[in-house]
């Protein structure tokens, strides 16, 4: 990012929250490009999706059931641990993270089991609705970039810059394979697409950019021209 942009963000007054909002499926790039946006803006990144994965975490580590098909029995005990859980939002290395009692289970909530349980998880309303209000909180951090599934159209729908990331289903199926693998991901996206609340769809005035065949660098070079366009004064 030049300079001169990040200058020029700097000195805006901060009436309104900087938040850019990136969503999308699984492995369409949100988090590589997102946090690389957020580093160069200066800005705090939040993954959205790490929230739901430390809740997954959580709730398993307490023996709860997290599989679908859930029963309303199931929600409620989800929902009662998340009501009583003493979780923090803290900010590390430019990094909004929830931490359960002081702890960031960073490794833990990528493990097959979160991976398995979070989709689940992430259909119940109250949940999302905490989530929600969690996120929304960060704002106190500063400007952000926040990366999700519902970003653009639930959490900050008035974001002045917000980006919906694809890619086609076969390169992104190579990119997980690529990564070591992860069979899951492709019911996830199905879950997340399909759920009643904050399914995964682009916001009517998102900046689709399917990345199929771009490099990292391409795709970051395509989103930095257009918050260098949004954001720039009149
Ligand atoms: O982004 P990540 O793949 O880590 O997200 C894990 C899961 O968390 C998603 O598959 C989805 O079920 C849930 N999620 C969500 N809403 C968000 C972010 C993630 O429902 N804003």
């Amino acid at each position: 990012m030049s300079n001169t942009l990040s200058q020029t963000l700097a000195a805006r007054p901060l009436t309104l929250p900087h938040v850019i909002t990136v969503d999308g499926p699984s492995a369409s790039g949100k988090g590589t490009l997102s946090r690389r946006l957020a580093r160069d803006l200066g800005y705090v990144y939040v993954d959205t999706g790490a929230m739901y994965r430390t809740l997954a975490w959580w709730a398993l580590k307490k023996g709860l059931k997290v599989e679908a098909p859930m029963s309303p029995a199931e929600d409620d005990a989800v929902v009662q641990l998340m009501r009583r859980w003493k979780a923090e939002t803290r900010v590390v290395n430019g990094q909004a993270w929830i931490h359960v009692e002081g702890y960031f289970p960073e490794k833990e909530i990528r493990g097959d089991a979160v991976e398995h349980a979070v989709p689940v998880l992430a259909q119940i309303s109250r949940v999302r609705d905490w989530m929600v209000a969690r996120q929304r909180d960060c704002v106190g951090f500063g400007p952000l970039v926040m990366e999700g599934r519902d970003i653009g159209t639930v959490v900050f729908p008035l974001a002045p810059v917000k980006f919906f990331l694809e890619a086609d289903e076969s390169e992104r199926q190579k990119r997980i394979e690529g990564r070591g693998g992860n069979t899951s991901a492709a019911r996830r996206d199905q879950m997340d697409s399909t759920r009643k609340k904050g399914a995964l769809i682009p916001a009517l005035d998102a900046i689709r950019v399917n990345n199929t065949g771009q490099t990292p660098d391409e795709t970051y070079a395509i989103m930095r021209r257009h918050v260098e366009e949004r954001l720039r004064p009149a």
